[in-house]
């Protein structure tokens, strides 16, 4: 599978079909672009309508060229495009970029068109990427092959690139060029009629001259396969995504707090971060972030020390690196004892060390050797704002002479003139990443130690439990038999119960009498709800009633709620249900909300009434790990009062995970869950008193499970 996209990265001879001596043209461009970069193969321009192009011999169609062609680069119009393929075909061709635009992006015509194209490449067993995109380049001494029309001469390097968006793809390419960061792949993808993402990422995983890949992403062709293809690299390589256009979740017609919460980006997050991609949030990051890990060895740790020649800069860089996450180093005795060897008096040998405005490129070389050798010490941010005397490029030579030997990551802030950012970069290929300004520079560090963590995080496993899945069937069956959608109060109360998540026993009632009654089998105290699938939020209209000890207080506590839920509503509900009182706890809510494209999404947080107010809340997708478990729920800001706060008994944490664990597998079991809340699940330290007491779970409408 993946050996077939050597045809676009390692081809032996390239087509140009739609070649062209007219400046300005595609055609032109790309063929001048695969002559200027030195292609280390043999280049066939196509056109019928000319003899040459370039002093090259031009051929009238594909299929007049006397040699094999193992790539084709397609720029005629898109009419003309499935001839052109139906030739590659015949021809042999194995793999063809279509360059032309006017498919999917421009209506009904295009889609049919690019249907018809896609039905000729299979046909052929080709490979096809684009349509409608800017070409490929690999950079491999061996190869060279610049099959772009974009104005920027690529730089040999270890990052390979995708671009969702051409126009977006050029606008990096400049920059990462102006960086000198090199790459070893660029794709743009257009509108992925064949070769996807995943298919670049999974082939870039085997290159080994790729250290790190990155991604415009506008769209996810298909999540789940880029989870598992993700998760697996990130262990050895970084995936670093900018992610720009909303999923189409919001849509969503929400009668849970989960899927009310549930919309926008979090599931793009979710993902991203769960399978250890590193996700920036602008353009300006993707490229710290990329020159970042291009250019630096991963940190063992956290612990950063900066060194600089001004103190406002080293104040906004310690704000955001504790702002990220990161930790400053206490430095050694001896580091500062060496530093105070030979710096001014008046400099700081604390960390920030402040070698103060008179620092030369020298003092530079020896403070970094310092700190650099200090074992409290994993990475260094330096910083340099050039006064009159001090030239920037001493200073960043004498850094990059420092870094060259040592493994940890050096990082750096220059405030200078503009020529230097791009001159100095290209004359020094090795040296430390430039950032102009601190905070890019710390938060690419704590991008580093993120995935460092990432790392070494342990790779978890997905746990089953043994489940009454039977009985989970027939309830869920039985509920959609009779339409669907929201299920009555009781079933849902089963259904956790057949997975095994403790619920807090209900029985319905109608009127007073078996309020009564049923308080009595279940012993007080009890609660009182109103049950009665129109009614969202219970206790809203005083439909919930706490702590009812006698058979006075279940009568009383009905009858006025009867009352008030039929002045408040407008109807008479229902039904009611009877319910045993958990002990207190702490209220958590565990949900699930699907979403179109990436599946179930599993929320937790801290549960009860509020939770819209406070949002603290976490998402993931599935499939969940044990590991992914623990780090949701330690990931909440309440997680200190589950974890016992000012000498509290903590609740019982395992039993936690677990529940989050079985919740996800009940969802991964039954896909006619749509949405689900339990809302609250009280913990306790005990895990025989942890109950959920409060659960909505909506199926599929009857008709949306036809098949
Ligand atoms: P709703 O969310 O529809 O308003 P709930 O059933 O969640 O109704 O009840 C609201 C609150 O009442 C819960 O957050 C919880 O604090 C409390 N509560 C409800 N049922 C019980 C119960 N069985 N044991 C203890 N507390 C309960
Ligand atoms: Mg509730």
């Amino acid at each position: 599978m993946g050996a077939s996209l050597d045809a676009f990265f390692q081809p032996r001879s390239v087509a140009v079909i739609g070649a062209s001596a007219r400046h300005g043209s595609l055609g032109r461009e790309i063929l001048h672009n695969i002559i200027e970069y030195e292609f280390n193969g043999k280049l066939f321009p196509v056109n019928p309508r000319a003899e040459f192009i370039h002093s090259i011999k031009c051929y009238p169609s594909v299929l007049a060229i006397p040699d094999e062609v193992e790539l084709a680069i397609v720029v005629v119009p898109a009419r003309a495009v499935p001839d052109v393929v139906r030739e590659c075909g015949q021809k042999g061709v194995k793999g063809i970029v279509v360059i032309s635009a006017g498919f999917k992006e421009t209506g009904a015509e295009g889609l049919a068109r690019e249907q018809e194209l896609m039905a000729l490449v299979r046909e052929h067993g080709m490979r096809l990427i684009g349509p409608n995109c800017m070409g490929i380049f690999a950079t491999h001494p061996k190869v060279r092959l610049n099959a772009t029309f974009a104005p920027v001469v690529p730089i040999e390097g270890d990052v390979a690139f995708m671009s969702q968006s051409g126009a977006m793809g050029v606008a990096i390419l400049h920059a990462l060029a102006r960086m000198n960061v090199g790459l070893s792949f660029f794709a743009s993808v257009g509108n992925k009629a064949d070769v996807s993402g995943n298919d670049l990422l999974t082939y870039w995983e085997g290159d080994e001259r790729t250290k790190v890949i990155a991604l415009y992403l506008e769209s996810f062709g298909n999540p789940r396969r880029f989870t598992r293809i993700a998760k697996r690299i990130t262990r050895s390589k970084p995936i670093i995504v900018v992610k720009s256009g909303r999923t189409p979740a919001g849509a969503r017609a929400a009668t849970s707090h989960t899927g009310s919460l549930a919309g926008g980006e979090v599931a793009v997050d979710a993902l991203l971060g769960q399978v250890g991609v590193i996700r920036a949030y602008s353009l300006e990051e993707l490229l710290d972030f990329v020159a970042a890990f291009s250019r630096c060895p991963i940190p063992d740790g956290d612990r950063v020390a900066v060194l600089t020649n001004a103190g406002g800069p080293a104040i906004m860089a310690t704000d955001a690196l504790l702002a990220a996450g990161m930790q400053m180093a206490a430095l050694a005795t001896e580091t500062q004892d060496d530093l105070r060897s030979f710096l001014r008096p008046e400099a700081s040998v604390q960390n920030p060390v402040d070698m103060i405005a008179s620092a030369t490129a020298e003092d530079y070389r020896r403070a970094l050797e310092v700190l650099l050798s200090d074992h409290g010490v994993d990475l260094v941010l330096v910083i340099s704002v050039p006064p009159h005397m001090l030239v920037p490029d001493d200073v960043a030579g004498a850094i990059t002479d420092v870094t060259r030997h040592h493994t940890k990551p050096v990082l750096s802030t220059f405030m200078a003139k503009e020529e230097f950012y791009e001159t100095f970069p290209r004359l020094h290929p090795e040296s430390p990443p430039l950032y102009r300004f601190p905070e890019s520079a710390a938060r690419a560090a704590a991008a580093l130690h993120r995935y460092h963590r990432w790392q070494r995080r342990p790779a978890g496993v997905v746990r089953t439990f043994a489940v009454d899945r039977d009985q989970a069937a027939r309830l869920t069956l039985g509920s959609l038999a009779r339409g669907g959608g929201q299920m009555a109060q009781e079933d849902a109360f089963a259904l956790l119960h057949a997975y095994g998540i403790p619920v807090a026993t209900v029985r319905r009632v109608h009127d007073a009498r078996a309020a009564v009654a049923a308080a009595r089998t279940l012993g007080t105290p009890v609660v009182l709800k109103v049950a009665d699938s129109r009614i969202v939020h219970k206790s809203d209209a005083g439909g919930v009633a706490l702590d009812l000890r006698s058979a006075e207080e279940v009568e009383h506590a009905f009858l006025t709620m009867h009352e008030r839920v039929r002045e408040a509503h407008g109807f008479d509900p229902d039904g009611f249900v009877v319910q045993r009182q958990a002990p207190a706890g702490r209220e958590v809510i565990l949900g699930m909300a699907q979403d179109p494209l990436f599946g179930p999404l599993l929320m937790f947080g801290s549960g009860g009434r509020h939770v819209e107010v406070f949002k603290d809340i976490v998402f993931r997708v599935m499939p969940l790990t044990d590991v992914d478990a623990q780090e949701m729920i330690a990931s909440i800001k309440g997680y200190p009062l589950l974890a016992g706060f000012r000498g509290e008994a903590p609740v019982d944490l395992s039993f936690t995970e677990e529940l989050v664990l079985r919740l996800a597998q009940l969802v991964s079991d039954f896909d006619c869950i749509q949405e689900m809340d339990i809302n609250p699940c009280i913990l306790a330290p005990q895990r025989s008193d942890c109950l959920a007491v409060d659960v909505r779970i909506r199926l599929a409408a009857a008709a949306e499970t036809a098949d």
